[in-house]
């Protein structure tokens, strides 16, 4: 039987980075991933890299805002790999609130300030008129960044392979391998491979593989994402809904938190509503066409919080439960990720993260 130094379930952004890091440091890594590689929750986000957003655990804010500063370099090291623009913007985000309050430590404007001041400050949104009847709201701005997720994950991809990675798509992970209480690679539906470190990274399906089972549950995200309507610079959000602009015009808007198992489909009522309560937001957006609906689901846990670390079994790691962070906390959990692999301290406290919180 052929053998690796490490076998990466699961081809998302936490597996293709987690398998990069790991051959940049000379191990030999096999990737397997049960459909095509990057095309479930990574293909369906949203790619808003909120460090500091207001849905964030409190425990999980050290590793979040970290990976935020990470990802400009993150970025580039892929980009150059790979060959694949991501579209990182950096334009930030415009908070819009009801109440006027912000879960978040940001700048704040009442409205007219948003369009007298934001030329300086923000610099100009031309998606929203000073004008549209959202005059009593308030606005605030965050300098936070968003990629394109599906690019990432293409960068992702062909970096990996460029390193040298070996990738078994199509063939599904069934059983964790064990030898003498030690894990010893994997099986699937096809056949085995061999190593002595495995990675769970299979996002919301990582509780299904036995024998060390994980409270992960999917949370369901429906989006859409129109084009043709006023050209955006910044991520815009309420509380209602968010905007991400991709440079090339589409604007992709969500998204619902459902739990509703691993189904998949995209119902009108729910697009609509998504779509009207972007209108209300940006109106000139009520000229633009649908061009694409769909549905992920985000890795969800009971507190919220990823699981990272080695497992009760000596050798199998864990990398998952990123809910709704997934992308922005790619690279951190690279980082710590590589650390505890190879048995070095990470700088960060993970014990909120330990997969034994829920034995
Ligand atoms: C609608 C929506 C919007 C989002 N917006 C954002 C956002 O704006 N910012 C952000 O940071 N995050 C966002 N997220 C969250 C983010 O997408 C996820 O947290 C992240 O993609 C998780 O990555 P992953 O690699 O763990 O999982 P996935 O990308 O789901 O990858 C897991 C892979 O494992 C494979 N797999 C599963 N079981 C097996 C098996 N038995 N054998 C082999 N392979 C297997 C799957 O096929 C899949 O390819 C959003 C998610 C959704 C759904």
């Amino acid at each position: 039987m052929k053998s690796w130094d490490a076998i990466i379930l699961g081809g998302g952004i936490i597996g293709l980075s987690l398998a990069i890091s790991l051959r940049k440091q000379g191990l030999r890594v096999l990737v397997v991933e049960r459909g095509e590689p990057g095309r479930e929750a990574s293909h369906a986000a949203a790619g808003m890299l909120a460090g500091s957003g207001s849905e964030i655990p409190a425990a999980l804010k050290p590793l979040s805002e970290e990976s935020a500063r990470m990802y400009p370099e993150f970025v580039h090291e892929l980009e150059d790999e790979s060959g694949i623009k991501v579209d990182l913007r950096e334009h930030g985000t415009i908070l819009i609130s009801e109440d006027g309050r912000f879960a978040e430590k940001a700048e704040r404007f009442a409205w007219d300030q948003l369009h007298t001041l934001e030329p300086t400050l923000i610099g100009s949104e031309p998606g929203i008129p000073p004008k549209c009847g959202l005059e009593s709201r308030q606005a605030a701005f965050l300098t936070e960044c968003s990629v394109d997720p599906r690019a990432l994950v293409s960068a992702a991809l062909k970096a990996a392979k460029h390193r040298g990675v070996d990738i078994a798509s199509g063939t599904e992970v069934r059983k964790i391998s064990v030898e003498a209480d030690r894990v010893s690679g994997v099986e699937t539906d096809k056949t085995s491979y061999a190593a002595a470190i495995v990675v769970n990274c299979a996002g919301a399906w990582a509780g299904c593989i036995g024998p060390v089972r994980f409270p992960v549950k999917p949370i369901k995200g429906q989006m859409l994402a129109v084009v043709g309507g006023p050209g955006l610079k910044h991520v815009i959000r309420s509380e209602k809904v968010y905007l991400v602009p991709r440079s090339d015009g589409r604007i992709v808007i969500g998204s619902t938190l459902e739990d509703a198992g691993y189904n998949k489909q995209t119902d009108i009522g729910t697009i609509q509503r998504l779509f009207q309560a972007a209108v209300e937001l940006v109106p000139g957006l009520a000229g633009s066409k649908q061009h694409e609906a769909w549905a992920g689901l985000r890795p969800g846990t009971p507190d919220e919080l990823p699981i990272l670390g080695e497992t009760s079994l000596k050798g199998y790691f864990v990398a998952t439960g990123h809910y709704r962070d997934g992308i922005l906390l790619a690279p951190i959990t690279v980082q710590v990720m590589t650390d505890l692999i190879l048995i070095k301290a990470p700088h960060h406290n993970l014990g909120s993260f330990a997969p034994a919180r829920f034995s």
